[in-house]
């Protein structure tokens, strides 16, 4: 068949007539009907069971989507395992036909404790990722009880609806998380005379954002005035993911698991306890001790744990994952036809420099930078397209830089 003969397989169309005509297998396709096409494709994801999310998404069972989250972050198995549990339950609960009987599947928001650095803020980036929903990642911090300096709870919802573009419903199946949920913890026990407007306070007001209810935003963030225009968020499908690092909860926990070795089994427990990570012991009591209220735990109620990265891990998760920092690098060389080696040696130097100056694995970041900045200035626009990276390279390279000021301060 000529050229001029060719027409779409599915409008008939002859090739002069249309704008483009894509070649399939033993079919074309011509420009307007793939548009027709993508406007059934966009109607049937509005139509599907909840929106946005597609339906082969709702299929993914936990150990599927566990196997995504390998692909991104290193070790962390147990809250790997907890959290595609719980990620596929709300998912679950928000296909729940409406039924007769009594059951209804409740919120599984979730609840990470862990050292900084230890990949909590990934874990949420990497579900939003996999399920294609907007995603707020909110700093407790910043959030104060209404009226008072700070950020109203409600902006937490203005964040997630920029996240969305302004799409309602995208917004309303999206995800946050919370990080540094343990900086709004209770200050102390005694209730006192000053209002506790950054501790309890916040506590109280994310209740209800946490339970599901109706709040009304402001688009533009800000706080709430009278002639202002704002947007209805039910917050009853968002699923909630808090991280913290309750620092000194261990103490709470070893105290705790002592107070309990007292009885009978006493040398039993000793023994089979690790000391290495007594975060593996939490249970929602060590959280309300540490001051969270317990309203709040109780809308938390998937509760799992991080351990700290040792070097093994470390080392991982800078040629491991799918977007791996070394994986990056090459790439970026790359694209400049530089062909970049980095030896065992210089990794594990990498991998040890991050251990002394303490900055865990967001500190590989800053490592390979400082190592590889002097190649990724000049080897651009020179003749020398091999860049080969080995650990005395590496030493050289950060005696010079400011990273080596970052000891004196840690
Ligand atoms: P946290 O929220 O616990 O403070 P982050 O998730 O922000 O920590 O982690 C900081 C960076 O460290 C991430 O961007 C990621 O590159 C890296 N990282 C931390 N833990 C892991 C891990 N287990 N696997 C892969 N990368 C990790």
């Amino acid at each position: 068949m000529s050229k001029e003969e060719l027409e779409c397989s599915f409008c008939g169309r002859k090739k002069i007539d249309t704008s483009l005509l894509i070649a399939g297998l033993d079919a074309h396709i011509c420009d307007r009907c793939i548009e027709q096409a993508h406007g059934i494709v966009a109607e049937e994801a509005v139509h599907s069971a909840n929106g946005y999310l597609s339906k082969e998404l709702m299929l993914k069972k936990p150990k599927a989507i566990k196997a995504f989250l390998d692909e991104y972050i290193i070790g962390q198995d147990h809250s790997k395992r907890v959290i595609s549990v719980s990620v596929y339950n709300h998912y679950k609960r928000l296909l729940q036909p409406v039924t007769d009987d009594d059951v209804e599947i409740q919120k599984s928001n979730i609840i990470i404790v862990g050292e900084t650095g230890t990949g909590k803020t990934l874990l949420a980036k990497t579900i939003a990722r996999m399920l294609n929903v907007p995603l707020a990642i909110v700093d407790a911090t910043v959030l104060t009880e209404a009226g008072y300096v700070g950020e109203d709870v409600e902006s937490i919802l203005t964040r997630l609806l920029q996240a969305a573009d302004y799409d309602l419903q995208k917004a309303e199946n999206g995800i946050v998380f919370i990080d540094e949920i343990d900086k709004i913890a209770r200050k102390s026990d005694n209730p006192s005379i000053t209002r506790d407007v950054s501790g309890e306070g916040v506590q109280q007001a994310l209740l209800k954002l946490l339970e599901g209810t109706t709040v009304n935003v402001p688009p533009k963030g800000g706080r709430k005035h009278p002639d202002q225009k704002f947007i209805e968020v039910n917050t009853e499908n968002i699923l909630f993911i808090a991280g913290g690092a309750f620092d000194g909860i261990d103490r709470k926990i070893s105290k705790r698991l002592n107070l309990q070795a007292v009885g009978f089994s006493a040398s039993k427990k000793e023994k089979t306890l690790e000391r290495d990570n007594l975060l593996k012991y939490i249970i929602p009591k060590d959280l309300k001790d540490f001051g969270l209220i317990p309203e709040i735990i109780g809308r938390l109620p998937v509760l799992t744990y991080m351990n700290p990265l040792d070097n093994g891990t470390l080392r991982a998760i800078l040629t491991e994952p799918k977007n791996a920092i070394i994986k990056q690098y090459k790439k970026l060389f790359e694209m400049d036809d530089i062909d970049f080696v980095i030896t065992e040696e210089a990794l594990d130097f990498i991998v040890e420099q991050a251990v002394i100056y303490r900055l865990g694995a967001r500190g590989l970041r800053s490592l390979c930078e400082a190592v590889l900045t002097d190649a990724m200035f000049e080897m651009p626009d020179s003749d020398d397209k091999s860049l080969h990276v080995t650990r005395e390279y590496a030493e050289k390279k950060l005696n010079k830089s400011t990273i080596k000021k970052l000891k004196a301060v840690s």
